[in-house]
């Protein structure tokens, strides 16, 4: 059976593009490719760079740490594109600080902040107290890293303070507790030294992280270096668990 020439030139046409069609972009995928094409207006897409980074002091730091934690207050957190933040910050980062905060669900440290990918480090242990590997991973944020600060950061209500208050007992969280058991002798209190007393709890906790950072200078001899000759700074602060503010303890 013969065919006519032009037959069998649509006939070819036809199969190529059916065998070319699986690479093309779906719909949707070609959607999202074209909005990935058009940078989003007002969002953040940039990460820290290291030339950023070096520019900052501890001082710095702490500023825009305030006034990212107001932006939060104000429910006006800043948009950033993710996606286009994990890809530029695949191959290195250089955060401006270290944040030590309790593993509360309450206490989104990024968002308490207004800060996104590749911005800060943040290390979580119930109560927020130092132990080597803390110590260990602060020694890479700042040593290592070029971060500029160091900020511990206990909060309102913390279970862990708590507990410490009340000196619970239970499998692991025993040996945990001994860690801020200290923090609580040392408070002067005449009043009722038990959890339910919301005013020692503060005290504790407060108390808590002021322990947490003269442990940090005892027993890191870099960290203590770097804060002598003013490369980093190491504060603390409290969030308020009721309104969300970060009261800083300087
Ligand atoms: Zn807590």
């Amino acid at each position: 059976m013969r065919y006519p020439l032009n037959f069998l030139a649509i006939l070819a046409l036809s199969i190529a593009i059916v065998s070319c069609s699986p690479a093309e972009p779906k719909p949707q995928e070609a959607t999202v490719t074209a909005q990935r094409a058009q940078p989003m207006k007002g969002v953040v897409e940039d990460v820290l760079s290291k030339e950023e980074q070096d520019a900052l002091t501890a001082d710095m730091v702490i500023q825009s740490f305030k006034e990212g934690n107001d932006r939060f207050l104000r429910n006006d957190l800043t948009a950033r594109d993710h996606s286009e933040q994990v890809r530029k910050s695949t191959l290195a980062q250089f955060p401006k600080a270290i944040v030590l905060s309790c593993v509360d669900s309450r206490v989104p440290v990024e968002d308490v902040f207004d800060r996104g990918i590749g911005d800060v480090f943040v290390a979580r242990v119930a109560g927020n107290f130092v132990n080597e590997d803390i110590l260990g991973s602060m020694e890479f944020a700042c040593k290592v890293s070029g971060s500029k600060l160091i900020l511990v950061m206990g909060h309102e209500h913390c279970g862990a303070v708590k507990a410490a208050v009340d000196d619970v007992k239970l499998g692991n969280i025993t040996p945990m507790l001994a860690k801020i058991r200290p923090t609580v002798d040392k408070v002067v209190y005449d009043g009722d030294r038990t959890s339910k007393n919301d005013e020692f709890v503060h005290m504790v906790c407060e108390s808590n992280v002021q322990h947490t950072i003269e442990q940090i200078r005892l027993n890191s001899p870099i960290l203590k270096e770097m804060e002598d000759k003013g490369e980093i700074k190491i504060v603390g602060a409290v969030y308020d668990m009721d309104n969300g503010k970060v009261d800083f303890l300087q």
